[in-house]
């Protein structure tokens, strides 16, 4: 359901979310947010901060009098290539592009975060505010981690909240092991020699290659044998030849598939059955081929102990165990990789449309259940902020 008006709101942090909004930006463009965040940010005097990390990422630290852990809280800078149908007075000015996953809101929770530990720092330890580039494509955490300057801020544990549309408001959400799938993008492409349509055999299309390589692809979680694992393909693409060239027998194909399972081990299984069946495949035909990986996410695994910490921080809140899951991918998973960490869901209502839907809208009244959260955990980890 679209707004049509704009709800009164209070707060820094709710003007900064509206702000944001107003002005997506896509991943590995996050520029201009990254600059407001600093603007935001240098007021609170936070004792250190770095700029271009791993990307348009930056970071805050607030430490402790005392020596203790590093606790580090990650947001998302980046928005989608979606255009927004809301009319609302801060709905995007981007034609095309939109926060519809909610990152403007979860920047937002991590700036309210901030305007806590400028008036308390944490007892000991520190206390890290990420806000990490690029989160979309699955490419922000690797390369934050990979940059030098991530030296600064070595983790010892990572959190990071993610709103939930169709959980009741506030609900808290979490999983021991994987919360989040790992999913890698495939791109197959065959070339062989076009032709004149009436002649086809003077040429090699990819034609028959292809539909194997669908066909192989639709077969994949049969063929592998994973049990209950969550395990499978979805086609997100294919093209064959050029549109309306009735006069040629095509000489190339593409066939663009995502993989997701549960864990990173059948994950690599798929990858690797894919790739030598494609090899296979295109030998017969006599065909040239390449097999190429996009955006590669990690499953996002909580660690018991992380789990723990955030069911403590709910206190007297509603908390949700989940079963099994999320199909989704999180590039979070490359930090919980590096220290003890989880990635929560706080509920963003039930009737809230879905996110990358062009309806949603972050809900502001999560900016401060979500802070209450992530302040929670710092007193968890470093004792009392508040
Ligand atoms: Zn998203
Ligand atoms: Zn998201």
């Amino acid at each position: 359901m679209a707004q049509d008006i704009d709800t009164p709101i209070s707060g820094a942090p709710a003007v900064l979310r509206r702000e944001l909004h107003r002005h997506p930006e896509l991943s590995g463009s996050e520029s201009e947010t990254a600059a407001r965040i600093c603007r935001f940010f240098e007021p609170l005097q936070p004792d250190v901060i770095i700029r271009e990390l791993g990307g348009h990422g930056v970071a805050f630290a607030f430490s402790g009098a005392e020596p203790g852990p590093t606790v580090l809280l990650r947001c998302e800078l980046d928005a989608v290539p979606i255009r927004e149908m809301n009319r609302v007075a801060h709905c995007s000015a981007v034609d095309g592009r939109s926060h519809a996953c909610g990152h403007d809101g979860h920047m937002a929770i991590l700036a309210s975060v901030g305007e806590s530990l400028a008036v308390v720092r944490p007892p000991r330890g520190r206390v890290v505010l990420l806000f990490q580039p690029a989160e979309e494509n699955g490419g922000g955490a690797r390369a934050v981690i990979g940059d030098a300057q991530f030296s600064e801020i070595r983790p010892d544990f990572v959190f990071a909240l993610h709103n939930l549309p169709g959980f009741p408001v506030g609900q808290v959400v979490v999983r021991y092991g994987t919360m989040c799938c790992a999913s890698r993008g495939m791109v197959v492409s065959l070339e062989g020699t076009p032709a004149h349509a009436a002649q086809p055999e003077t040429g090699n299309s990819p034609a028959r290659a292809m539909c194997r390589i669908m066909k192989l692809i639709d077969d994949l979680r049969t063929r592998l044998k994973v049990g209950n694992e969550i395990a499978f393909a979805t086609i997100v693409g294919a093209h064959l030849g050029a549109d309306d060239a009735f006069g040629t027998a095509p000489g190339e194909a593409r066939v663009m598939v995502t993989l997701r399972s549960e864990t990173d081990a059948t994950l690599n299984r798929m990858v690797e059955h894919l790739e030598t069946s494609v090899h296979r495949i295109a030998a017969r035909h006599g065909l040239r081929h390449g097999v190429a990986s996009r955006d590669d996410f990690m499953a996002t695994v909580n660690s018991r102990k992380a789990v723990a910490v955030i069911r403590r921080a709910a206190g007297g809140r509603s908390v949700e165990v989940l079963e099994g899951p999320f199909r989704w991918s999180e590039d979070f998973g490359r930090l919980t990789a590096i220290a003890e960490g989880a990635v929560f869901g706080i509920g963003a209502g039930e009737g809230t449309p879905a996110l990358h839907n062009p309806a949603y809208d972050f809900q502001d009244e999560l900016i401060p259940l979500g802070a209450a959260m992530f302040e929670g955990i710092i007193r968890e980890c470093l004792g009392g902020i508040r």
